[in-house]
């Protein structure tokens, strides 16, 4: 490896890090800083990002992308501070880069799994997750250094691409979803990601696209309507379908999005889809919890169900480009920053819905 981080002649070997131990407890402690090796590249943190994902595994203690305990945190952009052996030769110490949070299977052949083989690569069955941004030096593992790390110019501000991976879950889903330019979009929940939405479908859609943001809170609103849609509809202790009918003439829509993630807004989200339209499921959902779902009007008024996760490594390029090119103005996003010792605070923050988005700075 190359000069490893903050070397001098007395090399620091431990660093503060949260390390998640199960529901509700997560520690700030010494752990080793990582050592690359074979394929892996070691990057000093510069800014972090919590998102409302790390609210959910920090109050359920468990979440499919992260082993427990264990290092926690997965929106990052950094500094390369080390490279092991083996490491492309493009990838060097001093390099500004973000990482997605995950890899999918690498290109040879004979490694792809079934759904990398079919183009669904968000759906990998062998997809390796990495975590560990709430710390002040994070390990890339080789497949992601090879998949989906990304060099960002050094005159970029951070916290301009720090939202690489929620934008790249945005990027994924509105390749997907089919949208004519006429229709009316419903977009549910205006926190980041939903803001987000609007942002990604005013720019690929046009002034035509009627889109609706619903919220519970009017300031989330007043930023929704900033940022690309028409009308921005609180909907606490109201009902959705006549705010809608008030506002648009019409009590349902073409398209709508579910951005919050429980069972009560998608009975919601789905009691506003119009004929021949479609609900899209972006918010998880713990597996477990059942929604009744009329077939009869599913069938003759052809309403479609479509649940969307993740990204591709393809979907966390053109966020990068897009954020890089400041096409997206997350500086309406980015809301509150705090130093790496007040995670819990953060994360209270979004709890609270006090903040939109939080970012984490290390402590050095
Ligand atoms: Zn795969």
């Amino acid at each position: 490896m190359t000069t490893p981080p903050g070397s001098t002649t007395q090399r620091p070997t431990l660093m503060r890090a949260a390390v998640l131990h199960g529901a509700e407890d997560v520690r700030m402690e010494e752990v080793p800083i990582p050592v690359p090796g074979s394929g892996e590249v070691v990057a000093r943190v510069d800014v972090a990002s919590v998102d409302f994902t790390d609210r959910k595994v920090f109050l359920h203690g468990r979440h499919p992308m992260i082993k427990i305990p264990g290092l926690f945190g997965h929106e990052w952009v950094g500094t390369i501070a080390a490279v092991g052996p083996g490491v492309h030769e493009r990838w060097r110490p001093g390099q500004r880069v973000v990482a997605a949070n995950s890899a999918p299977c690498p290109p040879e052949a004979d490694a792809l799994c079934r759904q990398c083989r079919r183009g669904r690569q968000g759906m990998c069955e062998n997809i390796q997750y990495n975590n560990g941004a709430f710390a002040p030096y994070i390990l890339v593992p080789s497949r992601l250094v090879r998949m989906n790390l990304y060099e960002i110019p050094a005159n970029t501000p951070p916290e301009r691409v720090v939202l690489t991976e929620p934008l790249a879950c945005v990027v994924h889903a509105v390749r997907r979803v089919a949208v004519h330019p006429l229709d009316t979009v419903v977009i549910l929940g205006a926190g980041p990601m939903g803001l987000l939405w609007v942002n990604a479908l005013r720019r690929r859609y046009g002034p035509d696209l009627t889109i609706v943001s619903l919220d519970h809170e009017d300031d989330r609103l007043a930023v929704a309507k900033a940022m690309g849609a028409g009308y921005g509809l609180n909907s606490k202790g109201g009902n959705a379908r006549e705010l809608l009918k008030a506002a648009i003439g019409r009590p349902d829509a073409d398209v709508v999005v579910e951005v919050i993630g429980t069972v009560e807004t998608h009975r919601e989200a789905l009691g506003l889809v119009g004929r021949g339209g479609t609900l899209v499921s972006f918010g998880g959902i713990a597996p477990g919890p059942t929604l009744p779902v009329d077939f009869g009007r599913l069938h003759y008024e052809e309403i479609s169900i479509q649940p969307i996760y993740h990204h591709t490594p393809a979907d966390v390029a053109e966020a990068v480009r897009q954020l890089v090119a400041g096409e997206v103005p997350v500086e309406r996003l980015i809301t509150a920053r705090l130093p790496l010792s007040e995670l819990r605070t953060a994360l209270q923050m979004i709890g609270d819905r006090a903040t939109l988005r939080p970012v984490l700075v290390p402590d050095r």
